[in-house]
């Protein structure tokens, strides 16, 4: 029996891999004009980093994290999101004595997470994310926020609804959460079990759940709006103000909470609302996480960051019918005729690429016209053809694919003129 590729994980094979590369490069120039800078993290850590920094009560540590010994007898676990090795690596490298604050970070690798295979739900998927740890200034929140929408917008993404919500600062989720508490014990019973044990473990979580959504109890839910301090109140409004600025277009759903135990003022997605795109909408989740740092082990740190997969962006991107641009053009083809121009050729290609251009032959002693046909198939700008005689002569014809102009240039310059065509 041929071995199969594991549940929940897929290929990405060469005609597909140059789009992951266009967009993970489009992002990266994004932040880098935001003045973001890449962090590499490695693809495991202690399960004890998961545990404390995404919450032991939350599904992604209970159900779908992938743990293992080592050798050692060391709790290993694959990641299931980037921000708590983000926060341990800022920690550990004492980022927050840096001279330049806030620390702007992005990141892009494979998380893991054990999951339900279906249509943008993988078990090994890519995520692209991005942490400010250090400042606690609204317009970082909009910022941030910003920088997921300006790279779905470059990307060609029209059909996207951004949602915002506060969970408020700790009092006035404090006093948010006793409401919650008030609001659904006397029902609790008519819940599933999960939200059973999160009426007191983190009640907010229960607005959260996929299994209760409606019942009715969930729609008359006491809203943070309604709890929320000066302070906190004044924060949302800013970072509200921030977006409307930018005329960044947002909905406020009271509704939306994250489901990770660290966060706090803004939380938010981002949705396709393209039609067909399918039952799960959410492209981005982001949000603040002002304790974070401190239960990782550092100094009191505010931080606010989101992240995305590509493969939703890719179906997004699908749904819309929207074309990256990732045709690829050589910049020559040599075919050549007969075996001494064969031979030479291999010369005429190694300084063709030492010049920085792309170059290519045929291998397998084709037809020159089944040599043309390949340099068409590779979208070919200059077809250079070499045979004996030129060769005799220090010659060789090139010609211009796209008006079929031909000229016969030195060999000498043969390079330089391959360059012209460049631009
Ligand atoms: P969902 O509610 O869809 O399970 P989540 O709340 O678990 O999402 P986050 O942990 O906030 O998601 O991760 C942020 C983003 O990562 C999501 O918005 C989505 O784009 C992507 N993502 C999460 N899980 C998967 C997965 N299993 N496969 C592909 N992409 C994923
Ligand atoms: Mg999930």
């Amino acid at each position: 029996m041929s071995i199969k590729i594991p549940r929940g994980t897929k290929d990405i094979l060469p005609e597909d891999s140059a789009k992951w590369q266009y967009i993970e490069k489009t992002a990266a120039d994004i932040c880098r004009n935001y003045q973001y800078e890449e962090i590499r993290t490695p693809i495991f850590e202690s399960s004890e980093l998961f545990l404390r920094g995404v919450g032991d009560t939350t599904d992604i540590v209970q159900k779908e994290m992938y743990v293992f010994e080592d050798q050692g007898g060391r709790s290993l676990a694959l990641r299931p999101e980037g921000t708590a090795s983000v926060v341990r690596s800022f920690v550990e490298n004492k980022m927050f004595g840096a001279a330049n604050q806030p620390v702007k970070l992005y990141y892009t690798g494979p998380m893991f997470r054990y999951e339900r295979p279906q249509a943008g739900r993988y078990r090994q998927f890519v995520q692209f994310g991005i942490e400010a740890l250090g400042s606690e200034d609204p317009a970082i929140d909009a910022e941030v926020i910003s920088i997921a929408m300006e790279i779905y917008r470059q990307l060609g993404l029209k059909e996207l609804k951004l949602v915002i919500n506060t969970l408020g600062d700790n009092e006035s989720r404090k006093a948010h959460r006793e409401a919650l508490i008030a609001h659904f014990e006397p029902r609790i019973g008519e819940f599933c079990s999960d939200c059973q044990n999160r009426l007191e473990k983190n009640p907010l979580r229960i607005l959260d759940c996929k299994k209760d959504r409606d019942h009715e109890l969930m729609k008359t839910a006491p809203s943070i709006l309604d709890f929320l301090n000066e302070e906190s109140k004044n924060y949302f409004d800013k970072v509200q103000k921030y977006l409307g600025e930018m005329e960044i277009s947002f909905e406020v759903d009271p509704t939306l909470v994250r489901g990770l135990d660290y966060y706090n003022h803004t939380a938010f997605e981002i949705m396709s609302s393209a039609e067909g795109f399918g039952a799960i909408t959410t492209l981005c989740g982001g949000g603040r996480y002002n304790g974070l740092v401190e239960m990782i082990g550092g100094p009191a740190t505010p931080g606010i960051g989101f992240a995305f997969s590509i493969e939703r962006l890719l179906a997004a991107l699908e749904a819309e019918a929207v074309e990256l641009p990732v045709q690829t053009e050589l910049d020559c083809y040599i075919v050549t005729m007969g075996e001494e121009a064969k031979d030479h050729s291999v010369k005429l290609l190694h300084k063709l690429r030492q010049a920085g251009l792309s170059a290519e032959r045929d291998y397998l002693d084709r037809k020159i016209k089944t040599q043309f046909k390949s340099a068409d198939r590779m979208n070919a700008k200059l077809v250079a053809v070499l045979g004996e005689d030129e060769l005799k002569e220090n010659k060789i014809n090139l010609k211009d694919m796209s008006t079929g102009e031909q000229q016969q240039v030195d060999l000498d310059v043969f390079v330089e003129e391959v360059k012209k065509y460049r631009a």
